[in-house]
């Protein structure tokens, strides 16, 4: 029986999404390239490769910034609040001298937010650390990655995800249809844990709420937590990941999808199907497809 149009097409798409899936350990394929050639195998007369749209769908238009930004700290540094009342704002979810409402960043709030924190002795890490990791993308960005604590090459660099696990996060975000700028990244904890042994208790007590403060002045569409023990913390949950995700979540009333870890993904190649299927989700989120 011949197939219809429209099965055909979305037969294009399901092998697009797989391909980009389950292709080797990559996450990207030349679209147009793999589209011609299934196309072909479909069937030349019902889909043609400009028929083959994006799998995700296009990018959203750039963000509307609301103009919310403060400005009594910008310009003048005599006028930046101490460290210290940082950090106890910081606590309080508020920035120093900050309104209650939530406020829209240019990242101008979030690079003052940054300067106040980054030498931070709150927790034993600042004694280890090469580099406060505090984050690193659009300060308006729609879509926030939030991973678990700097690695070696973190650490060195003093960006998230740069090392093996940043270079796969980076090709699950252009299968996205995005670019690494136009997203948030970050971690729970800001320094790196020697060894890369498991944040401790009183690690995330102390950095939480710096975490915090980046999402409530980023005002993020969705959230997106990498591994296990970024859902834990975010979600308040001892679940493990393969109950967390696939669920519907939110932190601070934000929508939150829960998958896992790069790093994990570059050792069980089986979990980046149901991955894909998270980030597929994320991006609804993010273009308002699913609310
Ligand atoms: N793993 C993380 O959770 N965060 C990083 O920044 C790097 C690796």
């Amino acid at each position: 029986m011949e197939k219809s149009n429209e099965d055909a097409l979305s037969e294009v798409r399901r092998y697009l999404t797989d391909l980009m899936v389950f292709e080797g350990a990559e996450f990207v394929v030349p679209i147009e390239v793999k589209a011609e050639k299934i196309v072909a195998q479909v069937g030349e007369e019902v889909a043609t490769p400009q028929a083959a749209e994006p799998i995700i769908g296009q990018m959203a238009p750039a963000e509307e910034i609301v103009a919310a930004v403060r400005k009594e700290a910008d310009a003048d540094a005599t006028d930046l609040p101490t460290p210290a009342t940082a950090i106890v704002a910081a606590a309080d979810g508020k920035a120093p001298g900050q309104a209650e409402e939530p406020i829209a960043d240019d990242g101008n709030a979030l690079e003052i937010f940054r300067q106040q924190i980054c030498d931070c002795s709150k927790c034993s890490l600042c004694s280890t650390r090469q580099n406060f990791v505090f984050g690193a993308g659009n300060p308006a960005a729609g879509i926030m990655f939030v991973g678990e604590a700097p690695g070696a090459d973190e650490d060195r660099q003093g960006e998230p995800f740069v090392g093996a696990a940043g270079q796969l996060l980076n090709k699950i975000i252009s299968a996205m249809d995005l670019r690494r700028e136009d997203v948030y990244i970050c971690n729970i904890l800001k320094c790196r844990p020697p060894n890369n042994r498991d944040p401790q208790p009183d690690e995330i007590e102390q950095c939480e709420p710096y975490l915090k403060r980046q999402i409530e002045l980023i005002q993020p569409k969705v959230i997106c937590t990498l591994g296990r023990f970024a859902a834990q913390t975010l979600l308040r949950s001892s679940d493990s990941m393969g109950r967390m995700r696939g669920q519907s979540h939110q932190y601070e009333g934000i929508p939150l999808v829960a998958t896992y870890h790069p790093a994990a993904l570059l050792r069980n190649a089986q979990w980046k199907r149901p991955t894909w299927e998270d980030m597929k989700r994320v991006r609804q989120i993010y273009d308002g497809v699913e609310l």
